[in-house]
Protein backbone atom coordinates (compact mmCIF):
# COMPACT_ATOMS: atom_id res chain seq x y z
CA UNK A 1 0.00 0.00 0.00
CA UNK A 2 1.54 3.24 -1.21
CA UNK A 3 0.78 6.96 -1.24
CA UNK A 4 1.87 9.70 -3.34
CA UNK A 5 3.29 12.53 -0.59
CA UNK A 6 4.09 16.30 -1.10
CA UNK A 7 5.96 16.57 2.11
CA UNK A 8 6.29 15.75 5.75
CA UNK A 9 7.81 18.19 7.96
CA UNK A 10 7.54 19.20 11.30
CA UNK A 11 6.14 21.91 12.70
CA UNK A 12 3.81 23.97 14.94
CA UNK A 13 0.17 23.21 14.71
CA UNK A 14 -1.70 26.18 13.73
CA UNK A 15 -5.05 25.76 12.38
CA UNK A 16 -7.59 23.58 15.12
CA UNK A 17 -7.96 23.40 18.79
CA UNK A 18 -4.67 21.96 19.02
CA UNK A 19 -2.56 24.93 17.49
CA UNK A 20 0.38 25.45 19.56
CA UNK A 21 1.32 21.83 19.48
CA UNK A 22 4.57 20.46 18.13
CA UNK A 23 3.23 18.40 15.34
CA UNK A 24 4.09 16.00 12.31
CA UNK A 25 2.24 16.95 8.70
CA UNK A 26 1.66 14.63 6.25
CA UNK A 27 1.00 16.45 2.77
CA UNK A 28 -0.70 14.33 0.27
CA UNK A 29 -0.19 15.11 -3.35
CA UNK A 30 -3.59 16.41 -4.90
CA UNK A 31 -6.74 18.57 -4.51
CA UNK A 32 -10.06 17.91 -6.55
CA UNK A 33 -10.43 22.24 -5.39
CA UNK A 34 -9.42 25.29 -6.59
CA UNK A 35 -9.63 27.78 -3.78
CA UNK A 36 -9.20 31.40 -4.04
CA UNK A 37 -6.66 32.05 -1.73
CA UNK A 38 -5.10 28.78 -1.84
CA UNK A 39 -1.46 29.05 -0.65
CA UNK A 40 -0.66 25.28 -1.07
CA UNK A 41 -0.48 25.22 -4.86
CA UNK A 42 2.51 23.28 -4.86
CA UNK A 43 0.67 20.00 -3.44
CA UNK A 44 -1.60 20.00 -6.64
CA UNK A 45 1.42 17.75 -8.67
CA UNK A 46 4.05 17.49 -7.05
CA UNK A 47 4.92 14.06 -4.60
CA UNK A 48 6.52 11.05 -4.02
CA UNK A 49 5.26 7.58 -4.04
CA UNK A 50 5.82 6.04 -0.47
CA UNK A 51 4.53 2.83 0.89
CA UNK A 52 2.73 3.11 4.69
CA UNK A 53 6.07 1.31 6.31
CA UNK A 54 8.24 3.98 4.84
CA UNK A 55 5.90 7.00 5.76
CA UNK A 56 6.02 5.23 9.60
CA UNK A 57 9.55 5.28 9.85
CA UNK A 58 9.65 8.28 8.81
CA UNK A 59 6.77 9.80 11.11
CA UNK A 60 9.13 7.99 13.95
CA UNK A 61 11.92 9.81 13.56
CA UNK A 62 10.65 13.56 14.95
CA UNK A 63 9.76 11.93 18.13
CA UNK A 64 6.55 13.28 18.18
CA UNK A 65 3.13 11.85 18.47
CA UNK A 66 0.82 14.08 17.20
CA UNK A 67 0.56 13.72 13.45
CA UNK A 68 -1.85 15.70 10.89
CA UNK A 69 -2.75 14.29 7.86
CA UNK A 70 -3.05 17.05 5.19
CA UNK A 71 -2.93 18.37 1.47
CA UNK A 72 -4.42 19.08 -1.13
CA UNK A 73 -6.86 16.74 -0.13
CA UNK A 74 -5.83 13.54 1.74
CA UNK A 75 -9.24 11.75 1.30
CA UNK A 76 -8.56 11.85 -2.68
CA UNK A 77 -6.04 8.95 -2.08
CA UNK A 78 -8.24 5.34 -1.27
CA UNK A 79 -5.02 4.26 1.00
CA UNK A 80 -5.34 7.38 3.08
CA UNK A 81 -8.24 5.89 5.40
CA UNK A 82 -5.70 3.01 5.94
CA UNK A 83 -2.51 4.79 6.87
CA UNK A 84 -4.93 6.64 9.74
CA UNK A 85 -5.87 4.09 11.03
CA UNK A 86 -2.50 2.43 11.46
CA UNK A 87 -0.88 5.27 13.35
CA UNK A 88 -4.01 5.42 15.62
CA UNK A 89 -3.27 1.87 16.39
CA UNK A 90 0.03 2.96 17.00
CA UNK A 91 -0.78 5.08 19.51
CA UNK A 92 -0.46 8.26 17.66
CA UNK A 93 -2.46 11.30 18.02
CA UNK A 94 -4.17 12.38 14.45
CA UNK A 95 -5.66 15.12 13.06
CA UNK A 96 -7.61 14.63 9.31
CA UNK A 97 -7.82 18.53 7.49
CA UNK A 98 -10.22 17.32 4.89
CA UNK A 99 -11.89 20.03 2.13
CA UNK A 100 -15.14 19.40 2.99
CA UNK A 101 -16.01 17.93 -0.43
CA UNK A 102 -15.15 14.17 0.53
CA UNK A 103 -17.71 11.79 2.27
CA UNK A 104 -15.53 11.30 6.12
CA UNK A 105 -17.44 8.41 7.29
CA UNK A 106 -14.48 6.00 6.18
CA UNK A 107 -12.44 7.56 8.71
CA UNK A 108 -11.47 5.76 11.66
CA UNK A 109 -13.52 7.79 14.43
CA UNK A 110 -10.59 7.85 16.70
CA UNK A 111 -9.37 10.24 14.44
CA UNK A 112 -10.03 13.97 15.21
CA UNK A 113 -11.81 15.11 11.56
CA UNK A 114 -11.20 18.89 10.79
CA UNK A 115 -13.30 19.27 8.01
CA UNK A 116 -13.35 23.31 6.32
CA UNK A 117 -16.31 23.93 4.61
CA UNK A 118 -15.90 26.54 1.56
CA UNK A 119 -17.64 29.39 1.68
CA UNK A 120 -18.89 31.74 -1.32
CA UNK A 121 -15.25 33.63 -1.90
CA UNK A 122 -13.82 30.33 -2.18
CA UNK A 123 -15.71 29.95 -5.43
CA UNK A 124 -15.86 26.20 -3.95
CA UNK A 125 -18.83 26.43 -2.08
CA UNK A 126 -21.12 23.68 -4.60
CA UNK A 127 -18.08 21.36 -3.83
CA UNK A 128 -19.28 21.18 0.06
CA UNK A 129 -20.51 17.99 1.06
CA UNK A 130 -22.89 18.70 3.64
CA UNK A 131 -24.10 15.03 4.59
CA UNK A 132 -20.76 15.06 6.58
CA UNK A 133 -22.52 17.71 8.96
CA UNK A 134 -24.98 15.13 10.56
CA UNK A 135 -21.53 12.14 11.08
CA UNK A 136 -19.15 14.38 13.21
CA UNK A 137 -18.93 13.53 16.32
CA UNK A 138 -17.55 15.47 19.66
CA UNK A 139 -13.77 14.97 18.72
CA UNK A 140 -14.14 16.44 15.30
CA UNK A 141 -13.76 20.46 14.32
CA UNK A 142 -15.33 22.28 11.88
CA UNK A 143 -13.27 25.43 10.30
CA UNK A 144 -14.60 28.30 7.82
CA UNK A 145 -12.42 30.20 5.95
CA UNK A 146 -14.45 33.93 5.65
CA UNK A 147 -13.15 36.74 3.48
CA UNK A 148 -16.38 39.15 3.97
CA UNK A 149 -19.90 39.40 5.30
CA UNK A 150 -20.92 37.20 2.67
CA UNK A 151 -19.06 34.25 3.67
CA UNK A 152 -19.57 35.47 7.49
CA UNK A 153 -23.54 34.37 6.93
CA UNK A 154 -22.94 31.63 4.91
CA UNK A 155 -20.68 30.41 8.14
CA UNK A 156 -23.74 31.07 10.39
CA UNK A 157 -26.34 29.27 8.27
CA UNK A 158 -24.21 25.65 7.76
CA UNK A 159 -23.17 26.17 11.53
CA UNK A 160 -27.31 26.12 12.35
CA UNK A 161 -27.51 22.84 10.17
CA UNK A 162 -25.69 20.71 12.65
CA UNK A 163 -27.86 19.30 14.85
CA UNK A 164 -27.05 21.00 17.81
CA UNK A 165 -23.89 21.97 16.95
CA UNK A 166 -21.97 23.32 19.94
CA UNK A 167 -22.03 19.98 21.84
CA UNK A 168 -21.65 17.61 19.12
CA UNK A 169 -18.68 18.58 17.70
CA UNK A 170 -15.35 19.98 19.77
CA UNK A 171 -15.05 23.61 18.02
CA UNK A 172 -16.06 25.40 14.91
CA UNK A 173 -13.46 27.57 14.39
CA UNK A 174 -14.11 31.26 12.09
CA UNK A 175 -10.65 32.14 10.45
CA UNK A 176 -10.08 35.02 8.49
CA UNK A 177 -8.45 34.76 5.30
CA UNK A 178 -4.91 36.34 5.39
CA UNK A 179 -4.51 39.64 3.94
CA UNK A 180 -8.22 40.34 2.80
CA UNK A 181 -10.20 40.95 6.21
CA UNK A 182 -9.28 42.43 9.05
CA UNK A 183 -9.32 39.93 12.47
CA UNK A 184 -10.99 42.54 14.36
CA UNK A 185 -13.99 43.35 11.92
CA UNK A 186 -14.25 39.64 12.14
CA UNK A 187 -14.60 39.51 15.99
CA UNK A 188 -16.80 42.04 16.22
CA UNK A 189 -19.28 40.67 13.95
CA UNK A 190 -18.83 36.93 16.18
CA UNK A 191 -19.54 39.35 19.61
CA UNK A 192 -22.12 41.02 18.35
CA UNK A 193 -23.96 37.78 17.46
CA UNK A 194 -23.08 36.35 20.36
CA UNK A 195 -21.60 32.95 18.27
CA UNK A 196 -20.41 30.35 20.36
CA UNK A 197 -17.18 29.99 17.84
CA UNK A 198 -13.44 29.88 18.13
CA UNK A 199 -11.98 33.23 16.05
CA UNK A 200 -9.12 31.59 14.81
CA UNK A 201 -5.76 33.35 13.70
CA UNK A 202 -3.76 31.03 11.34
CA UNK A 203 -0.77 30.68 14.11
CA UNK A 204 1.41 29.56 11.52
CA UNK A 205 1.27 32.35 9.22
CA UNK A 206 1.62 34.55 12.75
CA UNK A 207 5.31 32.38 13.34
CA UNK A 208 6.85 32.17 10.28
CA UNK A 209 4.99 34.45 7.51
CA UNK A 210 3.27 33.92 4.83
CA UNK A 211 4.38 30.69 2.37
CA UNK A 212 6.77 29.36 5.26
CA UNK A 213 5.40 26.17 7.71
CA UNK A 214 8.36 25.54 9.71
CA UNK A 215 11.67 26.79 11.04
S1 LIG B 1 -8.92 22.60 -0.61
FE1 LIG B 1 -7.03 23.37 0.28
S2 LIG B 1 -5.41 22.61 -1.07
FE2 LIG B 1 -7.34 22.40 -2.18
S3 LIG B 1 -7.50 24.28 -3.38
FE3 LIG B 1 -8.62 24.62 -1.47
S4 LIG B 1 -7.12 25.58 -0.08
FE4 LIG B 1 -5.96 24.65 -1.80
Amino acid sequence: MSLKINEVFYSIQGESSFAGRPCVFIRLTGCNLRCSYCDTQYAYEEGNSLKIKEILAEIGSYECRLVEITGGEPLLQKETPALIQRLLDEDYEVLLETNGSQDIDRVDRRCVRIVDIKCPSSGEEEKNDLKNLNILTDKDEVKFVIGDRRDYEYAKRVLNLIPVYSTRIRAAHFSPVFGKIEPKTLAKWILEDHLDVRLHLQLHKLIWGQGQRRV
